[in-house]
């Protein structure tokens, strides 16, 4: 079951929030508590459908959502449908592709692939909830976000709402559990 699996992926670790790995500083600390807000709205559809619970949103620089997700690995049989993923191809939608400026909030660190992706939009800045030790490519594992061989760097910011976060994936996993008994 690759839900038990992943279960025991998560990382609950908590580092101070807000702090930043790369990049020139944080701001707006109160509008990155409101947008996390909304990621984890998100993250709690994915949780009510059933599916692992990881939301995001993708906010404009002039302070517009101009893309939202959640996970729908199993509602899409798609393994490339993770919550940034789905935000970010929506937010391209609304802008020609253009996502210069931007920010994505997610409730969980990204993965490489998630990543990877933050790095070809061309995002300015990534603000996520709590870590993902086994497969965080924000600071975890890897740091694809800022790495400096790449042509293109965003700056992150981590543990916005992380407890929040952490909770509904704790919860998510403990649910599953019991109902697998
Ligand atoms: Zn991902």
């Amino acid at each position: 079951m690759t839900h038990a699996v992943h279960a025991d992926r998560i990382g609950l670790a908590s580092w101070p929030a807000g702090s930043l790995i790369c990049g020139e500083g944080v701001h707006a600390a109160g509008d990155d508590h409101v947008f996390m807000g909304l990621a984890l709205d998100e993250a709690r559809a994915a949780a009510s459908a059933g599916e692992v619970p990881v939301g995001a949103v993708v906010v404009a620089r002039d302070g517009r959502v101009i893309g939202r997700g959640h996970n729908r690995v199993l509602a899409l049989g798609d393994p490339t449908a993770h919550a940034e993923c789905l935000a970010i191809r929506e937010a391209a939608a609304a802008t020609g592709g253009r996502l210069e400026g931007a920010t994505l909030y997610v409730t969980l660190e990204p993965c490489p692939m998630c990543a990877g992706a933050a790095v070809l939009a061309r995002l300015s800045r990534v603000v996520f909830g709590c870590d993902d030790p086994k497969s965080g490519a924000g600071r975890s594992l890897f740091t694809i976000l800022c790495d400096p061989r790449l042509n293109h760097r965003c700056r992150v910011s981590h543990g916005v709402r992380a407890e929040e976060a952490a909770a509904l994936l704790a919860e998510f996993f403990r649910t599953l559990r019991s109902t697998e008994r």
